[in-house]
Order: C-alpha cells, then sequence, then structure tokens
C-alpha cells in the first residue's frame, strides 16, 4: 500500500506535471515575476469561476482577510463577529488591525456560524460578520446576508476552505461560495482546494468601488505610482504560482469530485457507528471536503487518533483550542463555557487523510483502522 498521508500533492503534481513544469518554464522565460498577464488572467479566470465581478489577487489568504477589513475601512474599537472554531488567521487580522472580535458560536451539525447567536451578539459597534466556510461548506449566508441587511453590516467571507462549492439560495438561485458576501477572500496555501506551490490569496467582490479599494490597499494605498492615498500594505501573488493556479483550477471541479468520493467511503464505512458521527450535509451548500472531520463521542477522540497513527493512519484536530480560549486572544467578554458547542467540538472533531489521491486499498485500511479500534473496547 501506498503511505497514507493526511494531503497527497506529490500524486496530484504528477498527473499535471507537464503541464505545470511548462508554465513554470515560460514564466521564468519571460521574467515577469511579479503580476504580468499570468496574474491577469487568472484574476479573469477565478472571476468566471466563480461568477464574480471582480477577483484580487494577493500574497495569501491572511492578507486578505486583513485587506478586507482595511477597504472596508474598519476602525479600533469597532466590533467584527465571526467564529471561534475556526483557524486562527480569521480572528489574529481582526486583533492586528485594533477591532473587537467578538465571537458566536456554531451549530454542530455543519460547523459553520449560527445565525441565531450571530444576531444575539450584535451591538451598537458591530460593523461586520465574518462566516468561515469552515472544512468546506458553506456557512448559512442567506441567513447571514438578511441579519447584516436589517443591521446595516458588511459580511466578508472567508473561503479558504470552500472554493468550489455551490450554494443554492431558497428561492432556487445557485451561485459559488465567495459571491454572496459584500466581499470574500480565499487561500491558495498548498494544501488548500486550490492550492498552489507556495503561498498565495485573493480577494473577490461585485462592487466596483470596493474593489477599487482593495486593489489600492493591496498596492500601498495607491492608484497612480507614488502617489499614495491611503495607509496600504505589499500584498501580491507572483506569477509562478498564477501560472500554476491556472492549471490547477481547470481540474478545481474534478478535484472536488475525488474528494467527495473519498467522503462517501468514509459516510459508509462509518454508517450507524456508535461513537461516530459523519459530518453533515447543509440543506443548501455543496461540500467540497477541505477536510472530512467527523465527531467522535464518548470520551474516544484521542485515544482513537493514537491508534490510527500507531497504525499508519495520519489524523488531525482541527481544531484543538478555540480562538476565545487561546492565550493570545482571551478576553472577559468570552470566558470558558461562553460557547459549548465550539468547546464541546475541539474534544470531539477528527479529520481523517483527504486528498484528491486517496486509492481504495488505501481508504479501506483507513475504515478498517477506525473499526479495530471500537471493536477492541
Ligand atoms: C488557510 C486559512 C486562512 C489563511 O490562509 P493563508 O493563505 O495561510 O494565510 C484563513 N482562514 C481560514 C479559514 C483558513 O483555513
Amino acid at each position: 500500500m501506498k503511505q497514507i498521508q493526511m494531503v497527497d500533492l506529490a500524486g496530484q503534481y504528477e498527473k499535471i506535471k507537464s503541464d505545470v513544469d511548462a508554465a513554470v518554464m515560460n514564466v521564468i522565460k519571460t521574467t515577469m515575476f511579479i503580476g504580468g498577464p499570468e496574474v491577469k488572467e487568472l484574476e479573469k479566470e477565478l472571476a468566471a469561476y466563480t461568477g464574480v465581478k471582480h477577483t484580487i489577487a494577493c500574497a495569501n489568504g491572511t492578507d486578505a482577510l486583513q485587506i478586507a477589513m482595511m477597504a472596508l475601512d474598519l476602525k479600533p474599537g469597532d466590533e467584527v463577529i465571526t467564529a471561534s472554531f475556526t483557524f486562527v488567521a480569521t480572528v489574529e487580522v481582526v486583533g492586528l488591525l485594533g477591532i473587537v472580535p467578538v465571537f458566536a458560536d456554531v451549530l454542530p451539525g455543519t460547523f459553520n456560524l449560527d445565525p441565531v447567536d450571530i444576531e444575539r451578539k450584535i451591538t451598537p459597534k458591530t460593523k461586520a460578520i465574518v462566516p468561515v466556510h469552515l472544512f468546506g461548506q458553506v456557512a448559512d449566508m442567506e441567513a447571514i446576508m438578511a441579519i447584516a441587511a436589517k443591521h446595516k453590516l458588511f459580511v466578508i467571507e472567508d473561503n479558504a476552505q470552500a472554493i468550489g462549492a455551490d450554494y443554492t439560495m431558497s428561492n432556487g438561485t445557485k451561485c459559488k461560495s465567495g459571491s454572496i458576501g459584500h466581499i470574500a477572500s480565499t487561500s491558495f496555501f498548498p494544501s488548500k482546494n486550490l492550492g498552489c506551490y507556495g503561498d498565495g490569496g485573493a480577494l473577490f467582490t461585485n462592487d466596483d468601488e470596493i474593489a477599487k479599494k482593495l486593489r489600492r490597499v493591496c498596492n500601498h494605498g495607491s492608484e497612480v505610482r507614488y502617489y499614495h492615498e491611503v495607509v496600504g500594505v505589499n500584498s501580491r501573488l507572483d506569477a509562478l504560482q498564477a501560472a500554476i493556479l491556472r492549471i490547477k483550477l481547470k481540474h478545481l471541479d474534478e478535484y472536488a469530485a475525488a474528494r467527495n468520493a473519498a467522503a462517501s467511503f468514509y459516510d459508509k464505512a462509518f454508517a450507524g457507528m456508535e461513537h461516530i458521527r459523519t459530518p453533515e450535509r447543509s440543506t443548501q451548500s455543496t461540500h467540497v471536503f477541505h477536510q472530512y472531520t467527523m465527531r467522535v463521542l464518548g470520551g474516544h477522540r484521542d485515544a482513537l487518533k493514537k491508534h490510527l497513527e500507531a497504525n499508519g493512519v495520519p489524523a488531525m484536530i482541527y481544531y484543538p483550542v478555540p480562538c476565545h480560549l487561546q492565550n493570545a486572544y482571551k478576553s472577559a467578554r468570552f470566558p470558558d463555557g461562553s460557547l459549548p458547542v465550539t468547546e464541546q467540538l475541539t474534544h470531539e472533531v477528527l479529520s481523517l487523510p483527504m486528498s484528491t489521491e486517496l486509492d481504495n486499498e488505501q481508504l479501506n485500511h483507513i475504515a478498517a483502522t477506525v473499526k479495530s479500534y471500537f471493536n477492541k473496547q
């Protein structure tokens, strides 16, 4: 059996090697390393793929979130409502800008923000909501956009994990993740569903004015070279990464299908097991399985993880400590116990290997190893 990895990037590269190698050599020959046609074309192709009017490439997904908040003119003391059950980047940029992170709890089924709790957390200082489409499923955007409209708030979708997912409004309108909020951010970190071979990120918006501001912030706060209108940052995607992403974007739907095939295998293998809850599917969003994250009940999570690792099956805990209990972000406003679903999930979640390259032999071994743990109990 091929060694099992959480993500098999080498196997994926093998299949697109000739295209990738040629594209990389082409960039090197042209010496257009920053900006240039590859980045422009990628932005156009991402806009077409997501159905969003403007795409702006930047250096990484964390920058994308920060640039979004800067472009919306969020100021120190403003409050942003987001999830505590997420990768820290979302909360980190809020902290960096002196904005106050306000955490809402998530739903135990989809792990995404609970709209009811979002509304409870709104104060006169609230300026924006940042839903995170965790593990590959779009949050309840319809409800979130309605709350935002009612309270005049901006919505920034953190779409680092769900690029390619489809969302269906209750009137039947279909759209892509990252096309619904005022701005969306994504990450091209190598292990993300659309990953490059280094760092990368992008911003998405349908609003012409916001698009102009996003581009300006990315480019040192400047529209005309050497004239600076606002404080900005230096955040750009390099052409080598853009060229690689243009190739991988063509395969993104096929990659999502491969991930879904692995997820369906896991679902079937674990159906009916007393201590396992396979990931629930949203009624409005498709799932692109950035992670296959199940809940392990009865206090078995950590022992199961050890058993898997001892038998050649890597497994990860995304995320072991929620943001509101991290030393960097602790506050009296969100003490231990203040986000019960989030806190419970951090004790139950376990992510199994998920990639576009898992074969049946590997999947069978993973499923058998999960089962052998419980058969020994
Ligand atoms: C990966 C990730 C980010 C950050 O992306 P980087 O490109 O690593 O900076 C932000 N939010 C979420 C939810 C992520 O998974």
